[in-house]
């Protein structure tokens, strides 16, 4: 399957920022990538992006998405809104979204289901806390986000899961490699027992601390099928490191 290599730059980033964007995407259109990449900026930089990088390798997505196309909604984005600025996906259900914004996962169906109406890829977040996973509780934590968060007639095509533990996002920390491997498998298993033989075809992304030096080893872990990447997508060096690093490149 090709990877989905995938920025999250979150609250950062003005418009001098689109230098790394440009920058990326001409270091890409020199040597063409293996994977296919994604910058998710603040909306506000979204329409210049996306112009910034047409017809080159770079593609453009948002950060989160109201459910509704329009309406009384002030400081909201519809997922027609990003679609509309040039975006072709959208980050759902991030934790950030979750802790700042107590999105619950009956919302984020509801965004996934707004993307999938937009036309855009859905890039699903689930993942367990610290004590979660203490307790022994991260995959029964990431079934049920799976379970409530994935509306049954989403088409497969345009849903991508991100699996992201919490504590290991900006902290440097990651899980090991049989940790990844295992939780992979489970939400593979997940999606193949809800979606059939086309469960096997959604891409699932490892989030959490990837770095260009930890790249090659967690993109090799069977059923990683690329990384959603926070701090280290924002300078195009970082990023187009980690994109260099993928097995097979
Ligand atoms: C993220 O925000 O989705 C993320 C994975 O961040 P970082 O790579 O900085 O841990």
């Amino acid at each position: 399957m090709r990877r989905l290599l995938a920025g999250n730059w979150k609250m950062n980033g003005l418009r001098a920022s689109l230098a790394e964007i440009r920058a990326l995407n001409r270091g890409l259109a020199e040597t063409p990538p293996r994977a296919d990449i994604l910058v998710c900026p603040p909306a506000t930089l979204i329409a210049e992006a996306a112009k910034a990088v047409e017809g080159g390798p770079v593609a453009i997505g948002g950060q989160d998405c109201h459910a509704l196309a329009s309406g009384a909604f002030t400081g909201d984005i519809s997922a027609e809104m990003l679609r509309d600025a040039g975006a072709t996906a959208v980050i759902l259900g991030h934790s950030e979204r979750r802790l700042y914004h107590a999105e619950a996962d009956s919302l984020i169906a509801a965004k996934v289901k707004a993307a999938h109406r937009a036309g855009l890829t859905a890039i699903l977040c689930v993942g367990e806390s610290e004590t979660q996973r203490k307790q022994g509780r991260a995959g029964e934590v990431v079934a049920d986000q799976l379970e409530a968060c994935v509306p049954v007639d989403i088409a497969v095509s345009e849903l991508v899961v991100a699996y992201e533990p919490i504590w290991a996002i900006g902290t440097g920390k990651t899980p090991r490699t049989p940790e990844i491997a295992q939780m992979h498998e489970a939400v593979r298993t997940l999606l193949t027992a809800r979606f059939g033989a086309h469960g096997a075809e959604i891409r699932i992304l490892y989030g959490g601390s990837v770095k260009p030096g930890n790249a090659a080893e967690i993109l090799s872990v069977p059923n990683v099928d690329g990384a959603l990447i926070g701090g280290a997508s924002i300078k195009a060096a970082d990023f187009l490191a980690i994109i260099r690093a993928a097995p097979g490149h």
